[in-house]
């Protein structure tokens, strides 16, 4: 007889390790709270326009990089991506640098090239920098696959602030390196140097999107799912993990009261939330304590517009403003239509209305209420791309609060608690057998986290390394 398996949450990592528990044969059910599957990815739709929130673009999705493989592990289809930076598309805007900002390419060399001409007398620590994040990235069994040999970790017990004052003279060039941190919510003297280069600067290697954005890729993970058998359960959370007398794993009890018998259970939510979860006596309170007191990457907010589509604003067009080091606004023109697709727009099949959609993030959501943190993002847009703040029409606004309560996370932040130096983010194994741990607080943030979570869960649930060989063969 087959294995029962729950997984909490139907998110990308929950969604990953479902597929991946029935592909080994455990009978699985997939439980989400919301509605729908992975509400943070999915986006929505206004005017007949859509919009992109938890997913604009990843690194590690080139052909043969872990999340191509995954994907084709897991059984994805349909999926297509396309290359984004390889052009000026990207600018990031440094306090004292040129005023269109600085062309963030993407791909080592050519990243060297770009910056090394703004910075010539920089050129060697860049290159010195550029390799060793390089190396750093082979230096993981999950994100070089296909290494062999000793895998180097250069600068490990380094913070990025102290590499990047090691290497570099320039402030606007640290600045520019340093503004990576967007891509996992650490701040540079706070984040170790090897999981910036794994997570951070991802985006430095190469960085796609997928045609159709998150929404389609939500839809590969449907299909999927229903092809691996997958049992789905939407709109009802589990509200409590059922534990014996004995102290075994009996089951889940869902918000309505049914009661889901199984011994293993793969949790994917927010792990603050799991107090609320595991009876009381399961966990030492240090643990339950300790989960719930993780510091939180920065709170997410974001406006969503649109403008019309011309010439002097291409789809794929995206502005990050730095203060200091630190990132404060992202402004992106999205183009979900694939490469090529300058003058028309957008998004979903059908959206062709002569207009492009707009996003407006703030970095850091500053404590305010959902109205002034509009105004906030605004009046920062209207002051920094004054031109196209006229052609805006502004559709929607997402404070922390709409974030937290739309993927039911305790604190609507762009990618849970953080990784920082110093915080030992949970295990995938707990102290209750047969209960495990999974999603971007265990190994890292972003889409590709997501999915590495799920198949490291999976592996130390299976005990060796069946992923990890499936990932390598494939
Ligand atoms: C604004 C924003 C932009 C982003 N942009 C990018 C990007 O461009 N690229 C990128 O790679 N990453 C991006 N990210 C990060 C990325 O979206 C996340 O790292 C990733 O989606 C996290 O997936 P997850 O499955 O671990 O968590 P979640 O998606 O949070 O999944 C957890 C799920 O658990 C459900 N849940 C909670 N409690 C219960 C319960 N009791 N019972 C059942 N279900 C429950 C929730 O509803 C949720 O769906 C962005 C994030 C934000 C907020």
């Amino acid at each position: 007889m087959k294995r029962t398996c729950v997984v909490i949450g139907g998110g990308i990592s929950g969604m990953s390790t479902a597929i991946l528990l029935a592909k080994q044969g455990f009978d699985v059910t997939l439980v989400e709270r919301a509605s729908r599957l992975a509400p943070l990815v999915r986006g929505f739709s206004r005017q007949g326009m859509h919009f992109e929130t938890g997913f604009h673009h990843t690194g590690y999705l080139e052909q043969g990089e872990i999340l191509d493989r995954a994907f084709k592990v897991m059984g994805l289809t349909g999926i297509e991506s396309f290359p984004l930076g390889l052009g000026s598309d990207q600018r990031v805007v440094v306090d004292g640098g040129p005023t269109e900002g600085y062309p963030m390419s993407s791909g080592f060399v050519r990243l060297l090239d770009v910056l090394g001409d703004y910075f010539p007398q920089e050129r060697s620590p860049l290159q010195n920098y550029l390799n060793s994040v390089e190396k750093t990235q082979n230096s993981s069994p999950y994100l070089a696959l296909d290494a062999s040999g000793p895998r180097e970790t250069p600068y490990r017990d380094s913070t990025l602030a102290e590499v990047l004052d090691s290497l570099f003279t320039d402030n606007r060039l640290k600045s520019i390196l340093a503004s990576q941190v967007l891509y996992h919510g650490v701040p540079p003297a706070e984040v170790s140097f090897v999981f910036h280069a794994w997570v951070g600067a991802a985006a430095l290697r190469s960085l796609r999107t997928i045609k159709g954005g998150g929404k389609s890729l939500v839809q590969a993970f449907e299909r999927a799912l229903e092809y691996a058998g997958v049992r789905v359960e939407t709109g009802r959370g589990v509200n409590r993990v059922i534990v014996s007398p004995a102290g075994a794993l009996a089951g889940v009890c869902l918000e309505d009261g049914q009661a889901l018998e199984t011994k293993i259970c793969v949790s994917t939510v927010h792990p603050a939330l799991l107090a609320d979860l595991i009876p009381e006596g399961i966990f030492r309170p240090a643990y339950t304590n300790r989960l719930a007191r993780l510091p939180e990457t920065p709170r997410a907010a974001m406006v969503f517009g649109m403008i019309p589509t011309n010439s002097d604003v291409a789809p794929g067009n995206s502005w990050l403003f730095l203060e200091g080091h630190n990132p404060a606004c992202w402004f992106g023109v999205e183009d979900r239509r694939g490469p090529g697709a300058m003058s028309v727009m957008i998004s979903d099949p059908g959206g062709d209305n002569g207009m492009a959609s707009l996003e407006l993030a703030a970095c850091s959501a500053p404590d305010v209420s959902k109205y002034e943190l509009k105004e906030h993002l605004i009046q920062s847009y209207m002051q920094r791309l004054p031109s196209l703040y006229q052609r805006t029409q502004f559709l929607e606004v997402a404070s922390p609060s709409t974030f937290a309560r739309f993927t039911n996370s305790p604190f609507g932040s762009y990618y849970g608690p953080q990784h920082a130096v110093g915080v030992h983010p949970p295990q995938p194994r707990t102290r209750l057998p047969g209960f495990y741990l999974a999603g971007q607080a265990v190994v890292a943030p972003g889409i590709a986290g997501a999915v590495i979570s799920a198949c490291v869960a999976v592996d130390v649930m299976l005990g060796g390394d069946t992923v990890l060989k499936e990932l390598r063969q494939c």
